[in-house]
């Protein structure tokens, strides 16, 4: 084991950018759920037991139509929570790591704006999924994106629901929404991530070939857009791609996987580095 953390610390050493790409598994280290199979999601919303519902059936669109109360008691109780937690010691680490660098790059599916509030910059973060910190509209009547940070959601958790007033559209009242990208979802204005996308593209127009270091943490294969992401951009760029998973760390030929939670194996490579 200590063997791969030294590659990796030289793999970064050596090389002057780094692109940090990260899912679920990331956040799980400062506490937070990251929804894994059924079982999983209903322990952490025992209401969607009740319901017979999944994760990918909760987070749809559909339910701000058929029962905006329930949506956003949803919601709401992950925007407290993901206000409330405070990013591990793991982050911060990876920020000192990214800051020694020429220029760093932080992709991610999380919407919970976790490498914000860790210090990571707002201009280098391609949201890929959208961030809960940021509302639109339902129907949407315009592509405006504004920002959460005013709003506040109580919620009934008896009955799970979300109590009024809840969040609306400032220009047609319709409810408001979370700026998430959901399952099956034709309503996402995808107007802010794409600004983000374009900081990811001019960061990657920078690199030369054998240059990069990727390091990807605690994306899982049910949506496996993180880690095609990683692999892509490793054949792209020559890169050596650390792929950190404590379940799901196979990664192809002559890249190096670490089979851990983000936090530890963050810790590890820094000491080598
Ligand atoms: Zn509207």
């Amino acid at each position: 084991m200590e063997t791969l953390f030294k590659e990796a610390a030289n793999e970064i050493k050596n090389k002057d950018y780094i692109l940090i790409t990260a899912g679920a598994g990331m956040g799980v280290d400062s506490g937070l759920p990251d929804f894994r199979g059924k079982e999983g999601f209903w322990r952490a919303y025992p209401f969607a037991k009740k319901l017979k519902v999944s994760f990918e059936q909760m987070a749809n669109p559909y339910w701000f139509e058929k029962d905006p109360h329930l949506a956003w008691a949803f919601y709401g109780h992950r925007l407290n929570l993901y206000r409330e937690t405070s990013p591990h010691e793991g982050f911060y680490k990876l920020l000192e790591i990214a800051e020694s660098k020429k220029d760093y790059f932080v992709v991610t599916s999380n919407v919970d704006g976790q490498f914000q509030k860790a210090g990571f910059s707002e201009n280098k973060i391609d949201e890929i999924h959208g961030s809960i910190h940021y509302l639109q509209c339902t129907i949407p009547c315009s592509n405006h994106i504004w920002s959460a940070k005013d709003t506040k959601i109580k919620i009934d958790f008896e009955n799970f629901k979300a109590l009024d007033p809840l969040p609306k559209c400032p220009y047609c009242q319709a409810v408001a929404r979370p700026n998430i990208l959901m399952f099956g979802d034709f309503n996402w204005i995808g107007d802010r991530e794409e600004s983000q996308h374009i900081r990811f593209s001019n960061f990657l127009s920078k690199i030369d070939y054998g240059n990069l270091a990727i390091i990807e943490f605690g994306a899982g294969k049910a949506v496996p857009t993180i880690r095609m992401t990683s692999e892509h951009l490793a054949n792209r760029y020559k890169a050596s791609l650390i792929r950190v998973n404590p379940r799901d760390y196979e990664v192809p030929k002559s890249h190096i996987s670490i089979p851990m939670g983000a936090k530890e194996a963050i810790e590890k490579i820094y000491n080598y580095l």
